[in-house]
């Protein structure tokens, strides 16, 4: 009661999450006969029968190819896709639903912004920034546009309690940098970077920053006009939404000025033989038949977080989070990575005298997943000095019950070794 009048004074529901369970048909499934405890949320959400409704809707109501036709079911199909993006520019704070891209997944999208910057900015002795604590999906794409033009990648590294060395940040910068590309949450450590800040001194030094929003949205409001940054990227699966479908938002200035990356069918105005006109951001970098009951069950998913309401869903997994470290901190033999204080969505740890793989098997044995190994972040592992951690990670379908459960289960597996 104190909880909820506490969250009612800053203006926010709290969450009911049994009730909320209720919304995800999955979690009904047993585990080796055992409940499901599904702790791997920062790999892929569940999706709630809003969203698994709307995506069947869209087949069996209104299936058709958008943009192409004048019949009624593609005008259909083509005011739900568009609507879509509306819901995503609201949902991310962009000025136009123009600066909005759909694309696969966060992979997909920093791979069309490496690839045209390859193509397009980057030459021999420039300079990219990442940033040590990068998913290998922010990492590698700019690895090889590097590698390809002879430029430089440089890394600003993190410090022992996880958080990134921002105060070495402007000495990095030169007039050679032609992008950063940081993760606003890391997926391993849980650190919420403080973006806004980075993005100020790298536009203050004419650099671009691309933020790799795939751990954020899911958790923290985000409004792309307030950070300021050039793009930012994000999966739909990670946030209640199909596998195949992200998005990748881009300032209207970039948009304009890049060239599309890949060609194709419903990206331009006109086309002879020999030239094509292209169409305007973002048809332009939308070449081919996109994934379009995923883009509209999207904005399906947007609709059921909104009703639930973002700052209740940061409550409570900053509470669930905390609570995860404290239960871990009383079993002792346990270390855990990432920042004492701020940390969102995920908590990393491995049990003294275990693999986190034999961890991880054991949990499962218990109904519980986790995700085990070294995340596709294999930098933050040779930083840590590790093979690999146990990563329990929330959605906000998740109990205090289930992390009681957790802790439970590190403490027998403990009491084993
Ligand atoms: N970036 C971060 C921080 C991630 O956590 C992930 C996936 O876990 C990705 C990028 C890649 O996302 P996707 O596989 O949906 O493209």
């Amino acid at each position: 009661m104190v909880l909820t009048a506490l969250a009612e004074e800053k203006g926010f529901k709290m969450i009911n999450a049994e009730k909320i369970r209720l919304d995800f048909p999955i979690l009904e499934e047993k585990v080796g006969g055992k409940p499901l405890v599904y702790l791997d949320n920062a790999a892929t959400t569940h999706k709630p029968g809003a969203v698994l409704d709307r995506l069947i809707e869209f087949y069996t109501r209104m299936n058709s190819n958008v943009h192409r036709g004048v019949h009624s079911l593609s005008r259909e199909a083509s005011g739900a896709y568009e609507g879509a993006r509306e819901t995503v520019r609201s949902f991310i704070g962009a000025r136009s639903a123009k600066e909005v891209i759909f694309t696969r997944g966060t992979t997909d999208g920093i791979n069309l912004i490496a690839d045209i910057f390859r193509e397009t900015v980057i030459n021999a002795g420039d300079e990219v920034l990442v940033t040590e604590m990068e998913h290998h999906s922010n990492l590698i794409p700019w690895q090889a546009a590097c590698a390809k033009k002879g430029a430089v990648l440089k890394v600003l590294p993190f410090d022992g309690e996880g958080r990134l060395k921002t105060d070495e940040l402007d000495g990095m910068l030169t007039d050679k940098t032609r992008i950063m590309a940081l993760s606003y949450i890391s997926n391993v450590l849980g650190t919420e970077n403080p973006v806004k800040d980075i993005v100020r001194t790298a536009r203050s030094r004419g650099v671009p920053v691309l933020v790799d929003g795939a751990q954020a949205v899911q958790h923290i409001k985000v409004d792309v006009r307030e950070l300021d940054c050039d793009f930012f990227v994000f999966s739909g699966h990670k946030m209640y939404a199909p596998t195949g479908i992200g998005v990748l938002y881009g300032k209207k200035e970039w948009l304009d000025r890049l060239s599309p990356y890949r060609y194709g069918g419903g990206m331009v105005n006109s086309v002879s033989l020999d030239r094509s006109e292209y169409a305007e951001a973002p048809f332009k970098f939308e070449a081919g038949t996109g994934s379009l009951a995923e883009a509209v069950s999207l904005a399906a998913a947007i609709g059921y977080m909104d009703s639930i309401g973002m700052e209740g869903i940061k409550e409570h997994e900053r509470r669930l989070s905390e609570m995860l470290c404290e239960r871990l901190a009383g079993i002792g033999g346990v270390t855990v990575y990432g920042p004492p204080s701020g940390r969102r969505g995920v908590v990393s740890f491995n049990l003294e005298g275990a693999h986190p793989y034999d961890v991880g098997t054991l949990l499962d044995k218990m109904g519980i997943a986790v995700r085990t190994g070294t995340h596709c972040a294999e930098p933050v592992m040779k930083r840590l000095g590790v093979p690999g951690t146990v990563r329990a990670s929330f959605a906000v379908y998740n109990t205090e019950k289930e992390i009681e459960k957790l802790a439970g289960g590190v403490k027998k597996i403990r009491a084993i070794l």
